[in-house]
């Protein structure tokens, strides 16, 4: 009879948890997906990184380590838009099985014309508004891959997505208080494109959409004489990249350091920009800040 009663308890116990939800493994391509995904999923979600902090999402060369990382995965998380350029055939060696949820789904993008191709913008968490939609598309994937969890996915999820929304609000009225004229900077690549629809500033960077691409002489010559001709005064250092280049531009026209920028990777874990929220924050306060 005793005997009995443990295994009915055992029973109950293994039906409990069935019952009760699991901790969905996922895997985000990059630090600020990554963020985005533990932001929304809190306890039901275990998040694994491929680019992690101070990582440069263009050129990343995953190991077979992170091969057999995805392997495992219930849900990978990607920005999509061409910024992954090495996913698709990670995806197929690894032999993921999983969900593949894009966070960039139904975000109206732009185009720019970089060496004589037509070529979409990946950058575009870059808008908070944007990001308000990145955590909706991973909610509602997250909810799908976990339905008994749905109740508290939709309450972390919304109250994450007001935060994002407030922020997007805040950062308009930063730079609505500033005149146009101002509103100019220079930096390594051409990561704010979004940011620069969304809160009216002007971008100028001698690496174009992808930091893989190099300036030719000419080409630096150019953009020398540009940012002289728009009056662009500060220029930044982007925190995965290294600043030699945009540097030595800057220093031959005598444009000022304005200090670093976070746009698609956090800081370590502690640092001033380890979470999206943070990262954007930092970015918008720095910029603003450098034009008053
Ligand atoms: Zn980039």
């Amino acid at each position: 009879m005793k005997r009995n009663g443990v295994i009915i308890a055992l029973a109950l116990s293994v039906m409990a948890q069935n019952a009760m939800a699991k901790t969905l493994n996922v895997v985000a391509s990059f630090s600020i997906l990554g963020d985005i995904v533990e932001q929304v999923g809190g306890d039901h979600v275990n998040v694994n990184t491929l680019v992690g902090p101070d990582g440069d999402p263009h050129t990343f060369e995953p190991s077979p380590k992170d091969s057999a990382m995805l392997s495992k995965a219930d849900v990978v998380v990607v920005n999509g838009l061409g910024l992954e350029g090495w996913l698709d055939r990670m995806v197929k060696a690894s032999g993921f099985h999983g969900t593949l949820v894009v966070a960039s789904d139904g975000i109206k993008t732009h185009t720019l014309e970089e060496d004589g191709k037509t070529v979409t913008d990946p950058h575009a968490w870059n808008n908070m508004a944007n990001g308000a939609r990145y955590a909706q598309n991973i909610q509602a994937a997250l909810e799908k891959a976990d339905p008994e969890d749905a109740a508290d996915l939709k309450t972390s999820g919304s109250r994450y997505i007001a935060q994002l929304q407030q922020l997007d609000g805040w950062a308009k009225t930063q730079f609505s208080a500033i005149p146009q004229a101002k509103r100019k900077v220079l930096t390594s690549h051409d990561a704010f494109g979004y940011f620069s629809r969304a809160y009216g500033v002007t971008f100028l960077a001698p690496q174009g959409l992808s930091s893989e691409s190099e300036p030719s002489a000419a080409q630096i010559a150019q953009m020398i004489k540009q940012i002289k001709a728009d009056g662009v005064k500060v220029w930044f250092m982007e925190n995965q990249l290294d600043p030699r280049l945009v540097r030595q531009i800057a220093s031959a026209t005598g444009a000022q350091p304005g200090g670093e920028l976070y746009p698609e990777a956090l800081s370590a874990p502690g640092g001033v920009a380890d979470t999206y929220e943070k990262a954007m924050r930092h970015n918008i306060e720095t910029i603003a800040n450098s034009m008053k």
